[in-house]
Formats: structure tokens, sequence, C-alpha cells
């Protein structure tokens, strides 16, 4: 049986092959460009993204995806979501307003921004007041317009549902929301039926939500919204989109009236396939297949996906079937195409936005006849099993050493009551001790002399005095200030990711492979494609020369197992757990080779470990066990008079307590400032026994705070932990901060630390 099976695409990269989505908006900022200008070069981009597409052979392809920020901040724009204190009157939202949400302005702050569900893209967060919704604008109905007309696309408007949106949404109370769901829904009806009015075939409304979790309420006002969709717009095809993880329970889902529904196949964890086999598909329901995942680079294993959609075929004929990524392509960088720096074997591997979109043509093909692309198919399979063979991939001793560890207890010689005693004797620390996280300022003159070092202008030797000396100036810089404990500067990395994958085995880095985390923002994720595994000390040298400059106490700083692992693209023939469990040891060989150079204070960083959490809260307990596993892998193997810290930038832990006390570090720096000192409770709730360094102020603004703001922080801690637990250092490390401000935060932090001392 032969039969065309369409190929839908859920979203498309905004940035650019070049970023130049983000250059555009960085110009206009910055008021290189005039508002014509800056329009003009959009519409070009997104043509360009269109066309692309087009030349895929995109069956359908998505409108609306492309956005001047975030697709969020569009929709809250769009129904004139303003928060009051942007003094907005009513009329139209310029892009004034609309940035001014995002950025911030002279007289407002921006709106907050946050995760959007497990991914590294940040949304903004809207805020619900006493707002009427009313449409002031219709941007799916120009973008369906706007495709149509320069590239005579019949595109597939993507909108946000309204059930996701007001779930994202904040300033309600969650028992509000069916409320409030009633006030939009005249308004998102309206903009459904000027679609349905200007001849749109198919409506992608995106409710990722909905996998989360769903309550009976929930269900119940999900049923709500569509019901009343279905009936005020009759005859439009909605496709009801959810991804990132199983949709559960389907039997709710799939009476909703709608006329399809899209489904994650790659990070369901096998779910959604078995639901369907215990359910079947109805007859008048399209299926979207979210084969390809959308959240990875890596080339798919076809004969897997076809395996797949074979299964799928007994219970919806394939007529009725949408071959989708498994998300928005948003995640994934835009082309392999300039790959030039990566070894060939490994670049037939990738699959950036661009070849999935091949990939899902190549599957729908197949469908139709195998033997018509069975060469395709079959280039396809040796790329990879060429990569796969690579000897890089399966080292027999690091497969050994993970055997032999994973396996074991992994605990300290000592528990925490006992090193804690001889830790104080061999440290000597006053009572409350001062420190910071580990970075000062990186000046636009380090990072040229990095840049030069990098392009050979400057050779090693030259490189590495500049560090030295930026090492003694931030040594003496701290002594003057009198702080205890004392750091090198972390001059030397422009990442703390990036640096430790430069210096491992089985990193490699794209030159493109950008992908945006927020705004105008793009991170270049470095990429583990093979073992990962130590080669050589990587923060020894700078760690010994700092220590060598005082007679302090030098903090050895290191980049975590579970930050590591999430802050890259991983390979996907491991479990997370197997990669984290492979890089915590050869953290552990570092963390050893430190001790053996007498740094025996030692900061294992894991600012990612909560944004790794499982979107399915009965997921999260597995991954918190094995994160906190691996970073004791890398921790345990010390003496008891080595201390070692940890950083987190957050302290609300929520569910967390028992796994980061599990993690066993003796020292934890956390923030405590933006919470006013209040989350220290639930520390104290979950009797937690250990050091805490207290984040005292925010770095994340150039504003010195007064001593007497750090004080009040300190003090509401004190009530309710004992003095001794404590340390007091900043929220987080001191960056992206400039020195002028830099000195004078510390100064009163330090002299907060002494008021509070002379209090107990
Ligand atoms: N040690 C790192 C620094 O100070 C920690 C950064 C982080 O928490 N994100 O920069
Ligand atoms: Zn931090």
């Amino acid at each position: 049986m032969t039969q065309t099976v369409k190929v839908s695409n859920l979203g498309y990269p905004r940035i650019g092959k070049n970023r130049e989505w983000k250059k555009n908006l960085e110009t206009f900022w910055s008021g290189q460009k005039n508002e014509a200008e800056f329009r003009s070069e959009m519409e070009r981009i997104q043509l360009e993204h269109l066309q692309t597409q087009k030349e895929a052979g995109i069956d359908l392809i998505p409108v609306n995806d492309f956005t001047f920020y975030d697709h969020v901040l569009d929709a809250a724009v769009m129904f004139g979501i303003v928060p009051p204190r942007y003094e907005y009157d009513g009329g139209d939202i310029g892009l004034d307003l609309y940035f001014a949400m995002a950025r911030g302005n002279a007289t407002a702050t921006a709106c907050e921004m946050t995760k959007w569900f497990n991914t590294n893209y940040h949304y903004i967060v809207p805020e619900i007041g006493n707002q009427t919704p009313r449409l002031t604008e219709n941007k799916p109905l120009a973008a369906y317009r706007f495709a149509k007309a320069q590239a005579g696309i019949e595109g597939k408007p993507v909108v946000i549902g309204l059930y996701t949106f007001l779930k994202l949404s904040k300033g309600f109370q969650p028992s509000e929301t069916a409320e409030i769901a009633k006030r939009f829904l005249p308004v998102y009806v309206q903009l459904l039926q000027e679609l349905k009015q200007e001849g749109v075939k198919w409506v992608q409304v995106d409710e990722p939500a909905v996998v989360t979790g769903l309550t009976n309420e929930d269900i119940s006002l999900l049923e709500t919204i569509y019901a009343e969709i279905a009936a005020a717009v009759p005859g439009l095809n909605i496709i009801l989109q959810t991804y990132f993880e199983a949709a559960e329970p389907l039997e709710a889902l799939l009476k909703l009236p709608v006329q399809g529904l899209g489904l994650d196949f790659v990070h369901d964890g096998g779910t959604n396939l078995e639901s369907i086999e215990r359910l079947g598909w109805p007859e008048d329901k399209i299926l979207g297949v979210g084969i390809i995942d959308g959240r990875n680079i890596w080339r798919s294993d076809l004969d897997a996906k076809l395996a797949l959609l074979d299964k799928l075929a007994t219970h919806v004929s394939l007529d009725r079937v949408f071959l989708q990524p498994s998300s928005s392509l948003l995640h994934v960088p835009v082309t392999v195409e300039g790959e030039d720096k990566v070894k060939s074997v490994i670049k037939n591997a990738l699959a950036f936005a661009n070849e999935k979109l091949v990939e899902l043509k190549l599957i729908s093909s197949a469908l139709e006849n195998r033997d018509a692309v069975a060469a395709e198919l079959q280039a396809s399979r040796d790329a990879l099993a060429t990569f796969r063979a690579l000897p890089e991939r399966g080292r027999e001793d690091i497969a050994a050493e993970v055997r032999k560890l994973a396996e074991l207890p992994a605990n300290r010689n000592l528990p925490f009551a006992e090193r804690v005693k001889v830790q104080q004797e061999k440290w000597n620390l006053p009572l409350l001790p001062t420190t910071t996280i580990g970075s000062f300022p990186q000046t636009p003159e380090v990072r040229q002399a990095r840049l030069k070092w990098r392009k050979g202008v400057w050779n090693q030797e030259r490189y590495d005095q500049y560090i030295r000396d930026q090492i003694d100036e931030v040594i003496t810089f701290q002594e003057k200030l009198g702080l205890d404990v004392l750091v090198h500067g972390e001059f030397e990395r422009t990442d703390m990711v990036e640096f430790f994958g430069e210096k491992l085995a089985g990193y490699l880095f794209t030159r493109n492979g950008w992908v945006q985390s927020y705004g105008s923002r793009c991170v270049k994720p470095p990429v583990i494609y093979a073992d990962v595994a130590f080669i050589e000390p990587m923060t020894v040298k700078e760690s010994v020369y700092a220590q060598s400059r005082t007679k302090l106490p030098v903090k050895g700083m290191l980049t975590g197992p579970v930050t590591i692992l999430n802050w890259s693209f991983v390979r996907d023939d491991l479990s997370r757990e197997e990669v984290a469990n492979q890089i915590a040891i050869a953290l552990r060989h570092e963390v050893k080779a430190l001790e053996d150079a007498g740094v025996e204070m030692i900061q294992v960083d894991e600012p990612a470990i909560r944004e790794g959490l499982p979107l399915k809260p009965e997921d999260r307990q597995h991954y918190l066990d094995w994160s906190v596993k691996a970073f004791r892998i890398s921790t345990y193997d010390v003496k008891d008079t080595t201390q070692i810290h940890t950083h987190m930038c957050y302290s609300e832990f929520n569910n967390m307590i028992d796994s980061i006390s599990d993690m066993d570090a003796d020292v934890i720096s956390i923030e405590t400032s933006r919470s006013h000192g209040e989350l220290i409770v639930s520390f104290e709730e979950q009797d937690y026994d250990k050091g805490i360094g207290l984040g005292v102020y925010d770095i994340h603004s150039p504003r010195v705070p007064a001593v007497e703001e750090m004080t009040v922080n300190i003090d509401r801690a004190l009530r309710v932990l004992e003095p001794e637990l404590f340390w007091i250092n900043p929220d987080c490390g001191l960056k992206t901060r400039g020195w002028a401000e830099t000195e004078s935060a510390l100064r009163n932090m330090v002299e907060a630390a002494a008021i509070a001392r002379a209090k107990t």
C-alpha cells in the first residue's frame, strides 16, 4: 500500500543561520537601526525560514512561531495583558512597550522570565491582573497572510493554548484559573474565528502544560475550553499539540473535541505508544507523531523510527498521521552545514533543524515506497554505524571504572558531625567565615587577553603570565577586604562548562551550534559525543598558584557533574545517569589532583541540578538519586580534613532538601537575599545539619547593598539555625560585575559579618 504521509513541522529556530535575528535585535536596541530597518530585516529572516521549510518539502509549515522576542510574551501582548506598571492606556502596543515588558525600561522593571518546561529556553511570564482581555492584534493571522503572500505557503498558524497560557501566567490563585479562562475565551474564540474566515486549514494549538500532570479540575477546564471553541468555531481543524513528555491520561485528551492530537514519541518513555495500544486511536482524529527528537542534535536511527510507525500503523491508518519533530525545533541549532571543524564521521552523525526536516521527509518517503529511498536509508544507517563504532565511544577502561564506582556506596570516611570537628581544628576559621562564590569581574580586558591567546597572538607563556598577574591582584584585593576564605577568580574561564569540556575527553565544540536561551541571548552548548574522561589536571595550576600567594585558604573551584551534563548536548545512546557518572569519575580525578597538590578546600558547583528535574513529579526522586550519587562520586574520596563546598544559585528546594543533604557537602552556598532569608526556614524544618553559605546579597544587579540590608538577611537566618553552621557570601559569582561595585559590596558584606559575629 502506498500513500503519502504528511510532514508537519512544529516550529523553526528563530535565530537564523548566523544569528542574524539576534544581531538585528541588538543593533535595533542600541539605536543603530530604526524601526523600519529592523522590521524589514525581521521579514527577510522570517521569509528565509519559510522558504527553507518549503524547499525541504514540509507539508504543514508553522507560522507565528516566529517572534521578535518570545512567543509567550507575544500572546500576552496580543491579549492586551500588560502589567499596570507600564501605564498602558489601551492603544496599540508598539515595540517600545513590547520590549519594555521583556527588558524593563527607565521607569518599570521587566516582567519575570522563567524556564520553558524542562528546556533551557526562557519565556516571559504573563502577569494577569484585572485587565480585560481583548485582541490587540491577530498575530497568527498576520503571519499566515505573510507566508501566503510572500512565499505562496499555506501556513499552519501556531497558537499557544489557553490552558497552557494560563498555567504559565501569574497574578492569580490557581483556584481562580477557571474563572479567568472564562474571561479569555471570547477573545480566544475571536482569534480562531478570524483564522477560519481567512481560510486557514489547520491550527496548531500548543498545550505542553498537559504533560506536567492533570488533576480532575484541569481536565474539566480543558473540556470547557475546547467545547467552547468547538461550538464557536465549527469546521476549523485544530491539532492540540503536546510535547516534552507523555500526554496522560490519554483517554481524557482523546475526548476533547479537536481534530488532531500531537504526541511526543521521543521523550515519553514509551508511554504514548502504550496508551494507544491500550485505547486504540479514534477514527476521526489525526495523530501527530513526534518522531524525530526536537531536543537533541543527533541523527536518528531511522530503522527504529520506521519500526515504531509500523506499530502505530496497526492502530491508526497512516493517512491520518502527521510526521513531526517531537517538539518545536527552537531547541536545536539551525544547520550542520558550516560545521567544518568537526571530523566528518562525527559531522555525519549530527542533525540540527534543517537536517531533522530532511529526516522527516525521508521517513515519509520510506513509508510510501521503501525501495525508492533504500540508498538514502542505507547512507543514514552507515553514518550512524560508523559514528557509533568510534573507539572513543566505547572505552573499556571507562566502562570498568564506571561499573566499579557507581556500584559502591560513595561515602566520606567520617559522617559530617565528626568531620566538622577535625575540619574546624585544621582550618581554624572564625565564626561566620566570609568568602565568595568563585569568579571575579571578567572585564573586556580579560576577554581580550583570552582572544589574543586563542588566536595565537599571545603564546601560552604570555597568557599564563597574564592570568597569574590577575590572580595576584585578586588575592591582594581579597586580603585587603578581610575575607576569610579566598578564591583565584576564574579569569582563565569563559564559561563554567565550556572550560571543562575543552579539557575533558569526549567533548566537541561546534562553530555555529547556537540555540536561543532568552530574548536575543543564545548559548552554544558543548557536545558530549563520546565517553567523558579525565586527561590531565584542569584547574590545579591556577589553584596552586593562588594558594602560593597567601596564607589564607584558597578554595579550589570545579563545576559539578550534573551541571556539566545539563548544560551540554548529550549523546543519546547512553542514559543521562551513565553520562553523569562518567563526568563524575573524571572530576573525581581532578579533586584528587587538587588535594594531592595541597588544595584542601574544594568547591564543586551544581547550579543546574534543579533545572534538570523531570516534568512529572513521580520521576523526580530517581533523577535526584542519581544526581546526588554523581556528585558524591566526584567528591567523597578525600581526607576528613578536606572541606568540600558546593554552590547553587537558588534556595527554593521544596522537596529536595533531603537530596541536597545527601550530597554530603561540608558547606553549600545558596541564595538568601532575594528571598530575604525566609527560605532558610525550609532548611530548618528539614533539620539540615551541614554548613550553609548565606548568599546575603544579589549579584545580579550593579547596586551596592547597604550593610543593614545584609545584616537583616543574616539575622533572619541566625534566628532559626545555629551560627556555627553559617558562612557569609554573595549569592553567586561576580564575573558579570564591575570592580568598583564589587569592592564596595564586599566591603559592606565583611562589615555585616563582623556585626553579626559581635552579636553572637
Ligand atoms: N563558581 C562559579 C562562579 O563564581 C559559579 C557560577 C554559577 O553558580 N552559575 O562564577
Ligand atoms: Zn550561582
